[in-house]
């Protein structure tokens, strides 16, 4: 079999731990014997950001707006107790902030869904993918703990002097809270929000509290429709799909009663609660892939989950070890996918497809890790990464050899 060859190389960010271990094994068992990968590869193991001054995180994030699509491993977020461990120079900052920073996008998280495995919401059968906006809100909140009577305003100085409002008389105390936001930031969200389901080709649902929140998510409301009407009205029409939005508790009726099969944009804290609840209800961490989309236009794949150190210290110690690497399959899939779809390589599109084909079988047939044992209805066997994946590479042949 002819090997496929690319035309522009994917963005590779290596990581740490145990998903650094597993990324070399899917390169060369899932995907060097198939295809002739280029990549422009950054090392962004912890030893290595921490050798240039974090400066190889910035510069694999200057790649990404380059040549438009990244893979990333799972990297260690320095704290305190990694400081000593790798003898760091200093606690660098989370490499996913400082990439998103830089293209400035958007998360979305979408669970892989396998036949076997299902969710806690028997209706859903189709992925739910949520959208959460990462900026402000109350987690740039300012708060004031209030001891005694007196008045709280809003006020606002600058060229917009003179808009104050009184927010509360308390007659005793109690507590208050300031939130903002940004248009520019709101409009890049949505931005991305109507680029990934163009992309996805799957309706786009957005919900806030509108209806008490006249100024503050109103304002949300009305930038997400304007974007809409402006930027990509015609192309949902003729993708065949649909920019939806709801108040958020009809948003959370209709989602429980949903079949699945869309994406659901959110505020931050909205978001932040309901990934988790989406998450949990299909299944695993393991199972969940995490995709930035920039408002630039470039992509950002990877696995939601971290290194799973628990493992990695394990495997220095020996172990073979029963870690999920499917996620982190798929974060190449995905990125190879969009790199197809982009260069127009019809053949690496279906490769990419067949390896997540693949892995989804051979978790069907009854081989799995550890971690989805319990979460398996019918038989199951349990095997140590290298084993599964091994079965992952014989069904990837046989439906290779199929075609061919
Ligand atoms: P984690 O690596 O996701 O692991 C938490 C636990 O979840 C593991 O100990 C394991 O449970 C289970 N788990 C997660 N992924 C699994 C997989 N693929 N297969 C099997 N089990 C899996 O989170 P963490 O322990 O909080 O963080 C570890 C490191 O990852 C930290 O240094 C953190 O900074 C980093 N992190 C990075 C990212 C990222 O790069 N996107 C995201 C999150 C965390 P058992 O041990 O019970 O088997
Ligand atoms: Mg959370």
């Amino acid at each position: 079999m002819n090997k496929i060859n690319m035309i522009t190389p994917l963005v590779e960010m290596d990581g740490d731990e145990m998903t650094r271990i597993l990324w070399q094994i899917i390169k060369d068992k899932l995907i060097l014997p198939y295809v002739n990968l280029k990549t422009e590869y950054y090392d962004l193991g912890l030893k290595m950001r921490d050798k240039t001054d974090d400066q190889i995180t910035i510069d694999s994030a200057n790649a990404t707006l380059e040549y438009g699509v990244a893979v990333k491993c799972a990297t260690i977020t320095p704290n305190e107790q990694r400081l000593n461990e790798y003898n760091l120079k200093k606690m660098w900052k989370s490499p996913n902030a400082t990439i998103r920073a830089i293209l400035d996008g958007t998360v979305f998280r979408a669970p892989i869904m396998v036949k076997g495995i299902k969710p806690n919401v028997n209706t859903w059968q189709q992925p739910i993918v949520i959208a959460r906006h990462a900026y402000g809100d109350v987690y740039k909140g300012v708060e004031i703990k209030v001891e005694n009577p007196g008045t709280a305003k809003l006020v606002i100085s600058g060229k917009d002097k003179n808009k104050e409002e009184v927010i509360f008389e308390f007659t005793s105390s109690g507590i208050v809270q300031a939130t903002y936001n940004t248009d520019e930031s709101i409009a890049s969200f949505a931005h991305s929000c109507f680029k990934y389901a163009l992309s996805e080709k799957q309706d786009l649902w957005f919900s806030t509290k509108d209806t008490i929140s006249k100024k503050y998510d109103h304002n949300f409301k009305d930038i997400f429709q304007d974007i809409y009407d402006k930027f990509y009205k015609n192309s949902f029409e003729s993708a065949g799909i649909e920019y939806f939005y709801t108040l958020i508790d009809d948003a959370v009726a209709r989602v429980i009663r949903s079949k699945g099969g869309f994406i659901w944009a959110l505020k931050n804290y909205d978001g932040d609660v309901m990934s988790d609840m989406v998450a949990t209800a299909f299944g695993s961490l393991a199972m969940m892939t995490s995709i930035l989309v920039s408002p630039k236009g470039v992509f950002e794949y990877e696995a939601a989950h971290g290194t799973v150190t628990r493992h990695y210290y394990r495997h220095l110690e020996g172990e073979e070890t029963s870690t999920n690497p499917v996620a982190t399959i798929f974060a190449w899939t995905g990125a190879l996918k969009k790199r197809g779809e982009l260069d127009n390589i019809p053949e690496l599109i279906s490769f990419a497809q067949k390896l997540e084909k693949a892995s989804i079988d051979t978790i069907e047939q009854g081989f799995m890790t550890k971690d989805l044992i319990p979460l398996f209805e019918g038989e199951a066997t349990a095997l140590t990464s290298n084993q599964f994946i091994d079965k992952i590479a014989q069904n990837l042949n046989n439906l290779i050899e199929q075609k061919n």
